[in-house]
């Protein structure tokens, strides 16, 4: 239902979380995040409303500077912990979150069951780290490449966002019929599924189109088309007024 992210220089945890805030209006049923501090995934997740999250996150520190953040609206699976967002794959390297529906998920999670792929929820969204962490270790280069690969089997109206232990210089967000927006700040940049998450932090922003996969670094974003293709996008300047 919503999704936050963001990478640069400052504490990752309570950006997520007060992005999260923004984004409640939306409704929830329960909600993550995900980050990577000292080359380790860290997903937090907790049932029902956000100060439940905050709660479980006062213990956790504050160094990673790279996360995804998400509140639930069930779609697939009972409004559970083990079924809220972030996702992963078994060995914990690529955490994701989704908005929207994976509409052929159950061939995808069959076609991955084969390969030795063992699911912990009820969603349709697990198959995505599970695919990506697939495509990975055929081609261990580039988390882009597997993301891109991952979202052309997919099928549905969906955002996505993804971050890997393998590259915790990236944030990589994907838009297919589902509204994404990068917000630009210096040496920092932010994803969110709706601006009010984005404007306490920047008016600079770039709403993806459809079928656009976008590579967020501390030193800038890409753009990409789902066949791999370079897109020249310009970032707008929002004239907000709260
Ligand atoms: N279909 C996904 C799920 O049920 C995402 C729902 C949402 O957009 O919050 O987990």
């Amino acid at each position: 239902c919503g999704i936050v992210g963001y990478i640069g220089t400052q504490e990752a945890k309570d950006i997520l979380l007060s992005g999260l805030e923004k984004l409640e209006y939306r409704g929830y049923d329960s909600a993550g995040v995900a980050m990577i501090s000292e080359g380790e995934l860290h997903a937090i997740k907790a049932k029902g409303k956000l100060y439940n999250l905050r709660d479980k996150l006062r213990g956790v520190e504050d160094s990673a500077r790279v996360g995804i953040g998400h509140t639930r609206w069930a779609t697939h699976g009972k409004p559970e912990e083990y079924n809220a967002h972030p996702h992963t794959d078994k060995q914990a390297t690529v955490a994701v979150v989704q908005n929207g529906i994976v509409e052929n998920y159950r061939e995808l999670r069959e076609e991955l069951k084969a390969k030795g792929h063992e699911f912990v929820s009820d969603t349709d969204t697990e198959v995505i780290p599970h695919l990506i962490s697939e495509y990975l270790s055929l081609n261990s280069n580039s988390l882009l490449e597997a993301v891109r690969q991952t979202v052309n089997r997919l099928e549905g109206a969906f955002a996505v966002a993804i971050i890997c232990t393998q590259f915790p210089d990236e944030l990589i967000v994907v838009r297919q019929q589902a509204p994404l927006v990068i917000g630009f700040g210096q040496g920092e940049f932010f994803c969110a599924s709706d601006t009010p998450a984005l404007v306490s932090h920047t008016h600079i922003i770039l709403p993806l189109d459809n079928g656009e996969i976008a590579r967020l670094t501390p030193l800038g974003v890409e753009v990409y088309d789902f066949r791999g293709e370079r897109r020249v996008k310009y970032p707008q300047t929002l004239n907000w007024h709260p």
